[in-house]
């Protein structure tokens, strides 16, 4: 076959819608986070089956309201005008598979019910204008439940109050997006408790930002304030971070 200059434009065409379609495709998964938990876990549970799992949180209800619309996992309307982001986690986006799980979780506990917010002191708002706050349902943490439900995954942006690791099991998905703004802040705030994790499984410890640090088991964990500390009780630095 001759190629044509026919040939070629409609070739740039395809391409160009292909490129178009991608860039879409990309804008709607976010960090791509999914998780394959069916909405059926749900159906027949009830919202105080789910809160009578969990401890009370100790996160402050700084002000109350009623939520109105769950967009989606990570984020609410309330009836005071606020839209909320659920600080610390991130939940799938729309059209990516375990999106309607997670929302159908929130929807449980907070649709039409008053729930409290413990807004992020470091950091009150995101770029976008929405609150970033714990939600707080008959006392319990929302973030914290749906990273223990395995429906949302860590997603630390420093400067933040809330720790989300404290909030997870070791299983928990861990977002990679952001590990340059969490690698950014690793030299700020020392004297802070807990800047470095140290695994006492592996007698390794880390800087918290380190994401084999953020790995190590719960029952595995022991937190430093600073490096001399970790060293004078045996143990040994991480070869990837450097603590
Ligand atoms: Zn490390």
């Amino acid at each position: 076959m001759k190629i044509t200059k026919k040939h070629v434009f409609s070739l740039l065409v395809i391409l160009i819608l292909a490129v178009g379609a991608l860039s879409i495709a990309s804008a709607y998964t976010g960090t791509g986070f999914t998780h394959s938990i069916p909405s059926s876990k749900y159906q027949d549970v009830t919202a105080s089956d789910i809160l009578s799992k969990y401890n009370n949180t100790d996160c402050n209800v700084e002000e109350t309201a009623t939520c109105t619309e769950v967009v989606d996992g990570d984020t609410i309307y309330l009836s005071n005008g606020k839209k909320v982001r659920l600080v610390g986690v991130n939940t799938p986006e729309r059209g990516v598979e375990g999106y309607i799980t997670s929302k159908v979780f929130v929807q449980k506990l907070c649709l039409n019910k008053q729930i409290g917010l413990d807004i992020d002191d470091s950091k009150p708002t995101d770029k976008y204008g929405r609150t970033l706050a714990v939600v707080i349902v008959d006392g319990k943490n929302l973030n914290e439940m749906l990273l223990k439900e395995g429906l949302a995954e860590i997603m630390y942006i420093p400067p933040s109050e809330f720790y989300p690791y404290n909030w997870a099991d070791s299983s928990t998905h861990i977002s990679s997006s952001h590990q340059t703004s969490t690698n950014a802040n690793t030299d700020s705030g020392s004297g802070d408790s807990g800047n470095y994790i140290g695994n006492s499984n592996s007698g390794k410890f880390h800087k918290s930002t380190c994401k084999w640090g953020q790995k190590t088991a719960e029952h595995n964990r022991v937190y430093f304030n600073n490096r001399n500390e970790a060293i004078s009780q045996g143990y040994v630095p991480c070869k990837v971070c450097n603590p």
